[in-house]
């Protein structure tokens, strides 16, 4: 295993601005003047939402990241030669015409491309069987039948609860974005399908339509994209992914971090800055409960008659609000009911190419050791030496056709697994890169099993890894600020859909979520999340027609 770079822990420290970076740095730039809002974080979320307030009520938003690169998880990170999304692996609902892109197109005034993914975009291999997800809702039955032709009926059941699921999953959002008077009356009616689905786990829905354990196991085959598997998962969270990525899946060109990037413009127009190295320690509140600004870990004080918090539900009410604001025993009780998402363990590969050497793959491959998925997940985390519960296999570089000009002769590729935070939690006060010989002890045999199992399940990279690097759920606490490294915010189960603190509003005035808390996880469930915390702050539905 190479050392990472003394580059970015250099920048880091020094809080310089990174050449290319969005945003500007907080020691050299402080923000000074009137702002008519704070976002606290700058993902997805937190974007989109200042984006729409600048574009539909000119608002001069201050976007205050505390990591020193923006995006949350949709940033990159370099190593010399090098370059990594993090959070970003694939998209769905990227297709000309859907809403989902209507509304990136509109926050990024058309500055962000897409590139389409191959027609096979996910491979699920089971034991030593393989199945293609192709894309198109019907290529995608017709080749599930192909392999299950005993089960053509139970195919089409299963199609129509996701299409009806993920349908209803509209409604119930927009519904958390209404004013509180309206959704006493209107409420129940628009969340009540959603909830009909998303009540059931995701084994007991599929059990009622099927008893074919390995059609099951295809089916929820993309798990990982929500990180809860069958057994614990919510039916309705599992509708949402698998509508999403129905009709194909799609990749940012120029990298994961041509996100920020196209939008920072959309809130630079309007007067607003997106300001990085940037820690909030606290929400400000007047005397009369209401926020009204933050105080920054060094100590100053910036003011706003608007906050918004893309830095998850649990850091909002936990650590950023202070404990006798209005509300927030009850929000914080009801949300530390849910589990934490699972955390995960990426190994970044960087790999030399020859000119006009093929791709190493592009189709991302999701292996799994047998068909019961929680079992699987079960014996892994009691045993840490047993199979992977399931690996995930990226190949970034292959997805942006702008890789090439940016990193000639270099490929990417990622393999992710998940990992409990338990594992990595007695060296969670050491600092990073210091945390001691048996953490990186650890860290160098997972690193090694992973790649071993990387040229096990993809020959060609044999001989072309030129580095590899291991990040852990200690990474993603230290760059991502969640607490115990979770990938996801509150795991996904159907309980998790019944919170009602989990939501663009909050019982602080002045005070809204946005980003995956406000709505549901992934970028375009973040996405969603920025125009409910819009919606609800402006009191109309910036969504409406999508
Ligand atoms: C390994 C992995 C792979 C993924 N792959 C995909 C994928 O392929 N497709 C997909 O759609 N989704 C994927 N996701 C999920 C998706 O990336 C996220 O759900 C989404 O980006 C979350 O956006 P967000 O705006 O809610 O918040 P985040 O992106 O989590 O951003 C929150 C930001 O707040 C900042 N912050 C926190 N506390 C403070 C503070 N006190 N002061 C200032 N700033 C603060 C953080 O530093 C962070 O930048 C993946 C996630 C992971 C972990």
């Amino acid at each position: 295993m190479l050392l990472m770079s003394t580059l970015t822990s250099t920048l880091a420290r020094d809080h310089l601005t990174i050449p290319g970076n969005t945003g500007l740095s907080y020691k050299q730039h402080p923000p000074e003047g009137e702002w008519d809002a704070i976002a606290i974080g700058s993902g997805i979320g937190a974007l989109a939402a200042a984006a729409l307030l600048a574009q539909r009520a000119g608002k001069r938003v201050l976007v205050l990241e505390r990591h020193y690169t923006a995006g949350g998880f949709t940033h990159v990170f370099h190593r010399p030669g090098y370059e990594w999304d993090v959070g970003v692996h694939y998209i769905g609902e990227m297709g000309a015409g859907s809403p989902m892109r209507g509304l990136f197109d509109e926050i990024s005034e058309g500055r962000l491309k897409w590139n389409a993914m191959p027609e096979v975009y996910d491979r699920i291999t089971i034991a030593d069987r393989s199945y293609d997800f192709v894309s198109g809702a019907e290529r995608f039955t017709e080749r599930l039948r192909e392999y299950f032709p005993q089960d053509g009926a139970a195919i089409g059941r299963y199609m129509a609860h996701v299409r009806d699921a993920a349908r209803a999953s509209g409604l119930f959002f927009t519904e958390k974005a209404l004013p509180a008077a309206l959704t006493r009356v209107a409420g129940p009616l628009l969340r009540r399908r959603f909830l009909s689905y998303s009540r059931r786990t995701t084994a007991l829905t599929l059990a009622g339509l099927t008893g074919n354990r390995e059609l099951i196991a295809v089916l929820t085959g993309q798990w990982g994209d929500y990180g809860l598997p069958p057994g614990q998962s919510s039916f309705g969270m599992h509708a949402i992914i698998a509508q999403h990525y129905m009709e194909g899946a799609f990749y940012p060109v120029g990298g994961a971090s041509r996100i920020a990037a196209s939008i920072a413009p959309t809130i630079e127009r309007a007067g607003g800055r997106i300001v990085l190295s940037a820690e909030v320690e606290q929400i400000l509140l007047d005397g009369r409960g209401r926020a009204v600004g933050v105080r920054m870990a060094d100590g100053r004080e910036l003011r706003a008659p608007l906050i918004l918090s893309d830095a998850g539900a649990w850091n909002t009410y936990a650590r950023l609000l202070p404990p006798d604001a209005p509300g927030r025993a009850q929000a914080l009780a009801e949300i530390e009911r849910i589990p934490v998402s699972m955390s995960h363990l990426s190994l970044y590969v960087g790999l030399r190419r020859d000119p006009g050497e093929p791709e190493f793959g592009d189709t991302n491959l999701w292996i799994y050791p047998g068909p019961d998925h929680d079992v699987n997940l079960a014996r892994y985390v009691a045993d840490p030496e047993q199979p992977f519960a399931g690996l995930f296999i990226s190949f970034p570089s292959a997805k942006d056709p702008d890789f090439a000009r940016r990193h000639p002769g270099r490929a990417t590729i990622e393999v992710v697994t998940l990992a409990p935070y338990g594992w990595f939690e007695r060296w969670a006060d050491t600092r990073w890169k210091r945390r001691g010989a048996d953490y990186d002890a650890l860290k160098q045999r997972l690193a090694e099993r992973l790649r071993a199992e990387l040229e096990r399940h993809v020959p060609a990279v044999r001989g072309k890894i030129d580095y590899c690097e291991l990040s852990t759920p200690l990474s993603t606490r230290q760059f991502v600020n969640y607490h115990r490294g979770q990938a996801y915010g509150p795991a996904v189960t159907p309980e998790r859909f019944r919170a009602r603190a989990l939501g663009p509003r909050t019982p602080v005035r002045n005070l809204y979520l946005t980003g995956a808390d406000a709505a549901v996880m992934g970028v375009t469930g973040a996405l969603a999340g920025g125009g409910v915390a819009a919606s609800a702050v402006l009191r109309r539905n910036v969504m409406a027609g999508r």
